[in-house]
């Protein structure tokens, strides 16, 4: 195992050397309770096997955490816990506010005055031009042809 597995907070969850309170398993995908939660039953859908990030993981397993996502939503709301609406949130790299080096999809319920706000730079709101929109656009598509 490399040393960043074994440094690493949710490798120890996956093999049981640190406690979690588990709500959904597979052969590929763990799903447990959030330590610090944004609001009860804010869940963390992860890989089994370590990936610190999009870059690095499987895209099936990709699928499998998402598909795995949609049903705890799904659960989430018959739970009896308050469920108004959930956000599926995922953080990829540090500037995005990942804290935790392996990769993990948030699931969080939302109710009315939950207190959870996500709040956008000052030129949030703005219309670009459509030129500009179509020049991002085409970098974007083409940094899809080369991957
Ligand atoms: P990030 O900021 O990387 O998107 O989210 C990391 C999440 O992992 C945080 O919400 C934090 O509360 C949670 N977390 C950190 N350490 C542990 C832990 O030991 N156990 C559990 N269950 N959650 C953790
Ligand atoms: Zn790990």
């Amino acid at each position: 195992m490399k040393q960043e597995e074994q440094d690493c907070i949710f490798c120890k969850i996956v093999a049981g050397e640190l406690p979690s309170s588990r709500v959904f398993e597979d052969n590929q995908v763990l799903a447990f309770l959030d330590i610090r939660p944004i609001t009860p039953g804010h869940t963390l859908v992860i890989p089994k096997q370590h990936a610190p990030n999009l870059a690095k993981l499987d895209p099936g397993i990709g699928g499998e955490i998402f598909k795995v996502g949609m049903k705890i939503a799904s659960a989430l709301r018959r739970s009896g816990l308050r469920c108004e609406g959930v956000n599926l949130w995922l953080a990829d790299g540090k500037v995005a506010g990942q804290d935790v080096f392996h990769v993990h999809l948030h699931i969080i319920p939302r109710f009315s005055g939950d207190g959870l706000r996500i709040r956008a730079g000052p030129d949030y709101g703005k219309m670009p031009p459509r030129d500009e929109l179509e020049k991002q656009a085409d970098s974007i598509t083409q940094a899809l042809k080369s991957s």
